[in-house]
């Protein structure tokens, strides 16, 4: 059973009147953001709001998270709508009204949309819970930024009582407002993190800044493996999309490198850097730490120096779930009409997810919402100081993800 079309233009409806109500909800966010790990006001605010929506609010999940059910019918099954809530460590240079009141912290992903979304989701969600097909599930949760929140939610519970049947989440993404675009596999990169060191051979006579010159030139070499560069500018980036619709084989099974000596302080390296690998799967990410290490190899031989690398965190690779994304796509298309739907056929490589850990538990999928408008000079680059969204896109994505949750309530 399909969503019925009186119920789709009510939450389009619902959705246009609530702009004005999410938009303050995303500008005060905005202006007062909070750092991973820190979100106590983020949470009080949104509490407050889920609060007086009648909604029983569930406080202190994993920290600061959240979440509050909608429940319709215990006896049927739930879906859940996860959001983000934690900002970054980056300077705001936009000089508009709900700018950033803390110096060096700013919303430059868009977790301040995503809440706002949340929250007016859940509001209209109740307004029409009369019609709604089972239960939903409104998680917000912090520390996404330092990819240790979500496994701090499921440990708290967050996905039982009851299990939800599937789990969805939205990120707001360099694409025009009003525009989802969506895969049915790898939707984001996993990523393994290490530290390597250099150090001097028995009877090699080397200084600090020997060691550094070569852990530098170790960088470089890593560096140079690079197929892809994260694209930087608007136009940039809309080509990088173009190539994702029909990528080649390169960018299906992309590895992108990165090592770095530290910017902050030099000098205490002493020949130590951190090399980062994001990659598809596992096995290519193994593949990848091969080429470095015959890199280094060669590089330390050279320079008679011995290199150790040592792994110190990692993130799985998210993996939308194919069938439960094909299942919702006919609402979503029903909902913002099929030339707003965008098809990736790879993924965005430069970024991670904690959402991934939830899409271990149980069925889940993830969606880009376009937020960015050029003419506005609005162009939704994630984690850049001039980050910023067109607020229409608030509107496309209650839109959108209210049908998804009733498509997937609706599903057998
Ligand atoms: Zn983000």
């Amino acid at each position: 059973m399909h969503i019925n079309q009186a119920l789709a233009a009510r939450i389009k409806a619902e959705s246009r009147d609530a702009f004005a109500f999410m938009r303050q909800i995303r500008r005060d966010l905005h202006t007062h953001p909070e750092l991973s790990g820190d979100e106590s006001w983020t949470a009080a605010y949104l509490a407050n709001a889920l609060d007086k929506l009648g909604l029983e609010v569930h406080r202190n999940i994993g920290g600061h998270g959240l979440f509050a059910d909608l429940v319709t019918d215990p006896s049927k099954p739930m879906a859940a709508f996860r959001v983000d809530m934690d900002a970054l460590p980056i300077a705001e240079v936009n000089k508009v009204p709900y700018r950033s009141k803390f110096p060096g912290i700013m919303h430059a992903c868009g977790h301040d949309a995503h809440s706002a979304i949340g929250v007016a989701t859940a509001a209209i969600m109740t307004k029409l819970s009369n019609e709604i097909p089972g239960n939903l599930r409104f998680i917000f949760q912090p520390e996404e930024e330092q990819i240790t929140g979500a496994l701090r939610m499921i440990h708290a519970g967050v996905l039982t009582r009851p299990v939800p049947k599937a789990i969805f989440g939205l990120h707001v993404a360099p694409l025009p407002a009003g525009n989802i675009a969506w895969t049915d596999g790898l939707f984001l990169a996993g990523f393994d993190h290490y530290l390597a060191s250099i150090s001097p051979k028995e009877d090699a006579s080397l200084s600090y800044p020997d060691l550094d010159a070569v852990a530098k030139r170790c960088c470089r070499a890593i560096q140079h493996f690079n197929q892809w560069q994260l694209p930087e500018t608007w136009q940039e980036m809309q080509d990088f999309w173009q190539l994702l619709k029909s990528p080649p084989k390169t960018l299906q099974d992309f590895i992108v490198y990165d090592a770095s000596l530290s910017d902050e302080n030099p000098e205490a390296w002493y020949g130590q850097f951190g090399i980062g690998v994001k990659a598809a799967t596992p096995h290519l990410r193994r593949a990848a730490l091969g080429r470095i290490r015959a890199a280094l190899s060669r590089i330390c031989k050279l320079a008679q120096t011995n290199y150790h690398i040592e792994p110190v965190g990692s993130m799985m690779d998210m993996q939308n779930d194919a069938q439960l994304v094909q299942s919702v796509l006919p609402a979503l298309k029903d909902s913002l009409g099929e030339s707003h739907l965008i098809h990736l056929k790879a993924a965005f490589p430069f970024n991670c997810e904690d959402f991934a850990y939830y899409t271990k538990e149980i069925p889940g999928a993830m969606f880009w919402l376009g937020a960015g408008n050029p003419e506005e000079k609005k162009f939704a680059i994630l984690h850049t100081p001039d980050f910023d969204i067109d607020e229409s896109s608030l509107v496309t994505g209650t839109t959108a993800i209210s049908n998804i949750l009733i498509e997937a309530l609706n599903l057998n």
